[in-house]
């Protein structure tokens, strides 16, 4: 096993320049569409150097970097190349994010950081998750005005659904418990970023557009991200000039400047006070955030889940977030059974089995165990796994919803059922292993695509609308995720880590919601089970049964496995729904890592889904 250097090297005066000049979008006189973060359709592999712009497959060793993004992926690539380890990386790259991803990541909302450290073999996690303000009781979703709840689109473009930011303290936490760099050092690609400007692709516009009509109620957002009253163009370059003085602020004064200065009054200002534009049409309810919430935040540093998987140990985020159990026990009732690419319908059918019977004991037990007691242990037991998977019929899907489980149970008695509740569809995950074989996988998030929709006057990035992944009402007697003082919202981000003895062999994470787990374990199965490479694993198409009685599924894998599934009962319907927006057909936005025994990386982001994400790695193989 290799030995970490966590000496403080003498590398990081040159690194914001290094990041700059390896940004395309730099470059003199290149056209404004030189720098695409499309890749084009099917995995895109490097076979040396120069490597291309924005490979969504990299192979070769000595660290990589995975993410939705090619400006954040290369900036993060820089810092592993000039010896920083994947926690600085990873915290380089999250920065880069919220300036290029300023929908879905960024300094106003939260997420979760696993780290695994190949000197010692641990994985430890942090919880950066946004907090409810101490002032939001259980009413607080309740409109006073009429006695029921907010409805869910009025509480998401309010101050109500903005939960106290965890994200600045968890790359603080991060920086301090694993990494080289100081903040300071990790902002400086990213502020360089944010002032000379990133180039608009597809996505970044449709994501603008599919949000044009509730950013425009706000005037800062609208100011911002709709200048001219439209979405910036495909091929534009977008500058956040204020997004990089907060984050120089940041850099110069520390996090003190957000959580306990001039940032904090303000974001809580924003949040009591929406400021709306002078053609408004919404009435947002105000929220609750306070500069005291700000003051008080604190990242919790907790243990990871815990599972094996043929052999393999699969690592992941305990709750708050029910990534870490839900994708936990649906690979142990999957563990009962053989999949096998040589029987792939009914492989599925278990697939979508398992995650259902999962998903019901996630919706019944999993919240903040600050406040409800969460049966960690038992949900992660392979016993409490082999009572849930003796219900599943190998020929035939069970009526949905299906029943959580008793825990106290040994047999297989079904006890009253419980509907799955749905989250966003945004949120960001990058993927990181360095020249140690040091790992991140990190996950984070505003919630929503577009926040809250609420921009902090002159700050240049938006809060999070986190406090909507609370049920408004209790959806049950004794629902572990209704609002509390202080309480994290169930989140279902699931940054995985899996390790083959000391040494790191998968790191996976995906944005989407409650269709994160579900994606983070399809993946891990078409790569465990199903005779996939990991390339195949994540373009694969996806379907998510999260306990619902149909099963949305991307068109690819409708057209694929719909006739296949239908003996087993189970029916398919695309994921889109009503919704207009490209984006909705998709399932979720996976970056993965992959080492082999001999120490070969395989960095993969995705092919298509989000217009591509990109895959660098230190040293391409030949
Ligand atoms: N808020 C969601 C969660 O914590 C993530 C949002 C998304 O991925 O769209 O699970």
């Amino acid at each position: 096993m290799v030995t970490v250097d966590r000496r403080r090297s003498l590398r990081r005066a040159g690194i914001a320049l290094a990041a700059a000049t390896s940004l395309g979008i730099l470059a003199a006189g290149a056209p404004a569409t030189a720098a695409p973060t499309a890749a084009p359709p099917g995995a895109s592999v490097t076979t040396g150097r120069p490597a291309p712009a924005a490979p969504s497959t990299s192979t070769g060793t000595g660290g990589a970097v995975s993410s939705v993004d090619a400006e954040a992926s290369r900036i993060g690539l820089e810092v592993l190349r000039d010896g920083g380890n994947a926690a600085d990386a990873a915290v380089a790259t999250a920065a880069a994010l919220g300036v290029t991803e300023p929908y879905s990541a960024g300094i106003g909302g939260g997420g979760y950081f696993v780290y695994f450290d190949a000197a010692t073999g641990e994985v430890t996690t942090l919880d950066g998750r946004e907090t409810a303000p101490v002032g939001m009781g259980p009413n607080a979703f309740i409109n006073p005005a009429t006695g029921t709840p907010y409805p869910f689109a009025t509480a998401v473009s309010s101050g109500l659904s903005v939960g106290v930011p965890g994200t600045l303290a968890t790359w603080e936490t991060a920086l301090d418990r694993f990494g080289t760099d100081s903040l300071r050092e990790a902002l400086q690609p990213a502020i360089v970023l944010a002032n000379r400007g990133f180039t608009v692709d597809q996505t970044f516009r449709q994501q603008t557009l599919d949000n044009a009509a509730r950013f425009s109620q706000f005037s800062d957002t609208a100011a911002l991200f709709l200048p001219g009253g439209d979405a910036p163009q495909v091929g534009s370059t977008f500058k956040n000039h204020d997004l990089a003085q907060t984050m120089k602020l940041i850099a110069q004064r520390g996090t003190d400047v957000f959580y306990d200065g001039p940032l904090a009054a303000e974001m809580a200002d924003v949040a009591q006070h929406p400021r709306l534009a002078p053609d408004a049409t919404i009435a947002p309810p105000s929220g609750f955030l306070t500069a005291d919430d700000l003051a008080e935040y604190e990242v919790l540093e907790q243990a990871p889940t815990h599972v094996e998987y043929h052999g393999l140990d699969v690592y992941g985020m305990a709750p708050s977030s029910s990534g870490g159990t839900t994708v936990g026990e649906s690979l142990n009732i999957l563990e009962d059974f053989a999949l096998s690419p040589d029987a792939l319908p009914q492989s599925l059918h278990l697939y979508l089995e398992a995650t259902a019977h999962a998903f019901a004991d996630r919706n019944r037990y999993v919240g903040d165990p600050a406040f409800v007691d969460v049966p960690t242990e038992t949900l992660l037991s392979q016993e409490f796994a082999d009572s849930r998977a003796c219900l599943i019929d190998p020929a035939q899907a069970r009526p949905k919803p299906v029943a959580p489980g008793d825990l106290a149970a040994t047999g297989c008695e079904p006890a009253a059922a419980v509907a799955s509740a749905d989250q966003g569809v945004s949120t960001t995950h990058l993927s990181v292993v360095d020249q140690w074989g040091n790992a991140v996988a990190y996950t984070l998030t505003i919630e929503q695509t577009g926040g809250s929709g609420m921009t902090v006057p002159g700050r240049g990035f938006l809060l999070n609308n986190e406090l909507t992944d609370f049920n408004f009402v209790p959806a049950f007697p004794g629902d572990p995720n209704t609002v509390e003082p202080g309480k994290r919202p169930r989140s279902s981000m699931s940054p995985t880590i899996v390790v083959d003895g000391d040494d790191v062999r998968y790191v996976v994470g995906s944005p989407g919601g409650a269709t994160i787990i579900t994606t983070v374990v399809q993946v891990l199965l078409n790569r465990l089970d199903l005779g996939m490479t990991l390339p195949e694993a994540v373009a694969a198409p996806r379907a998510s049964q999260r306990n619902a009685a149909t099963t949305p599924a991307e068109s690819a894998f409708i057209a694929a496995y719909a006739d296949d599934l239908a003996p087993f009962g189970h029916v398919l319907a695309p994921v889109q729904g009503t919704n207009p927006s490209p984006l909705a057909a998709e399932i979720g936005a996976v970056a993965a890592i992959e080492v082999d025994q001999g120490g070969l990386i395989t960095a993969v982001a995705e092919p298509v889904r989000r217009g591509g994400g990109t895959a660098l790695v230190v040293e391409p193989a030949n």
